[in-house]
């Protein structure tokens, strides 16, 4: 245990590390000040190197849906590290894994493991491009599928935060391969497939977007966008990083499937977070024709030297075994109550805001010309983002820590008890009032 405080361990950290940090968004960019640098996570709390506690709502970013360190997820962990790190090879809890999801989520036929998101969409994308013989991918404004070229134009997550309109790095060859159009937008849609529908390989789009805030799709949205696309012979790439296994055990697909008028079957699906229990694995899976196309069986060439790795695969099969009907209806019931609780507290103080959505992933708009809600980035960034910080700050000086940017999804996990939601609520007045004082 190191007896350095937050502050300290920043500026050393700033010394070794780009920024401090080995993700942008954690160095509280948009909201200012030192972030907290963590030293152990149990249930709803997370503790930080100065021995102070707080309700966490990041949840590691959306994989912990039973709470941190739940025990037995850690005991699988243990017990796979006891018998070796990592083999290079096949293990029967990889297909086990695969099996798991199959079962789950019914376009998926095939799943190739990964180990990070960014990963998964990439190869999701190469096998489209390598499956319709077509360069041109599409993709939503404000959407964001990880870090690989060609998928940082116009952004969500830490590109929202810093308004970067893409990255340095990037060639322009590669950004021209990509078409980027605004979410919940058919009219758009139909456009882009008018104007280059014989090059397009496919569509990208997270199931219910949540890198720019929570921005659900509009009814029949992702099933009008399959149908738009097959009609100019274009996969769809469904993007489940996020909400995979975490808004309901199928996903958002899970919550659209059983309306008639919603239900879709993309051919791509992609996943991470909670399908490795907070260790580094995430998938590609969808229909078996496409996964066949990769290799060893076909021409797409995909690999990696710690895919389907044995300990963070033993995470993630125990993550969706304990994730049962009881752990989705606690989600579900744990974010109406944190949701309605922030809004009246800014209801209370007169600030102008929204509640959005998508299962149990929400967030907030603030500001009278956002407060009837945003279907689309470009309505999303119309808000006053800079109530955010102030509220962020009384939040975490309460014992509460929030994801540090307006354009991020609160995430609660099955542990968020009463005791750990009495500490958010009790929270919220100070926050509210600082957020009404910006
Ligand atoms: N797709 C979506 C929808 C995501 O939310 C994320 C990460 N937040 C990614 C892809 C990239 O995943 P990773 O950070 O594991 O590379």
């Amino acid at each position: 245990m190191t007896h350095l405080t937050n502050d300290e361990l920043f500026d050393r950290a700033r010394r070794a590390i780009p920024g401090g940090v080995n993700s942008p968004v954690r160095a509280f960019g948009s909201v200012g000040g030192t972030p907290r640098f963590l030293v152990s996570a149990r249930g709803p709390y997370v503790t930080d190197a100065e021995g102070r506690e707080y309700v966490d709502l990041v949840a590691g970013w959306g994989p912990a849906i039973l709470g941190h360190a739940d025990p037995r997820v850690v005991e699988a962990v243990q017990d796979a590290a006891g018998r070796g790190l990592s083999f290079g090879a096949s293990t029967p809890a990889e297909t086990e894994l695969a099996e798991l999801v199959e079962q789950r989520v019914g376009p998926v036929e095939r799943l190739r493991l990964v180990s990070t998101g960014t990963e998964a969409t990439m190869s999701a994308i190469r096998l489209a491009r390598g499956f319709t013989g077509r360069d041109l991918l599409v993709k939503f404004a404000g959407h964001y599928h990880g870090h690989s070229d060609g998928l940082l134009a116009e952004a969500g997550s830490g590109l929202a935060t810093f308004a970067l309109p893409g990255s340095a790095g990037v060639p322009a060859e590669i950004a021209a391969l990509t078409l980027v159009i605004p979410y919940n937008d058919l009219d758009a849609v139909r456009a882009v497939f008018a104007e280059h529908g014989d090059r397009i390989a496919a569509v990208i789009v997270e199931a219910a977007a949540a890198n720019m805030g929570v921005v659900p799709p509009l009814p029949g949205f992702n099933r009008a966008l399959v149908e738009l696309a097959h009609a100019h012979g274009a996969l769809v790439i469904s993007d489940e990083v996020l909400t995979g296994f975490r808004v309901s055990a199928a996903g958002w697909w899970g919550l659209e499937a059983p309306f008639e008028a919603a239900a879709y079957t993309p051919d791509l699906m992609t996943f991470g977070k909670v399908i490795g229990g907070g260790m580094p694995v995430a998938a590609l899976g969808g229909r078996a024709d496409i996964l066949d196309r990769l290799a060893p069986l076909g021409p797409v060439y995909q690999a990696g030297t710690l895919s389907g790795n044995p300990v963070a695969v033993a995470a993630g099969v125990a993550t969706l075994r304990a994730a049962d009907a009881s752990v989705y209806a606690r989600l579900d019931e744990a974010s109406v109550i944190v949701a309605d609780a922030v809004s009246a507290a800014l209801a209370a103080e007169g600030v102008a805001h929204a509640v959005q959505h998508a299962g149990s992933l929400f967030s907030f708009l603030f500001g009278e010309s956002v407060a009837g809600g945003a279907r689309d980035y470009a309505t999303v960034q119309r808000q006053e983002s800079w109530r955010y910080p102030p509220f962020f700050h009384a939040m975490l000086d309460a014992g509460v820590s929030l994801p540090p940017s307006v354009f991020e999804a609160w995430f609660v996990t099955a542990a968020h008890d009463d005791a750990a939601i009495a500490r958010i609520v009790d929270a919220l007045p100070a926050a509210a009032r600082a957020a009404a004082a910006a």
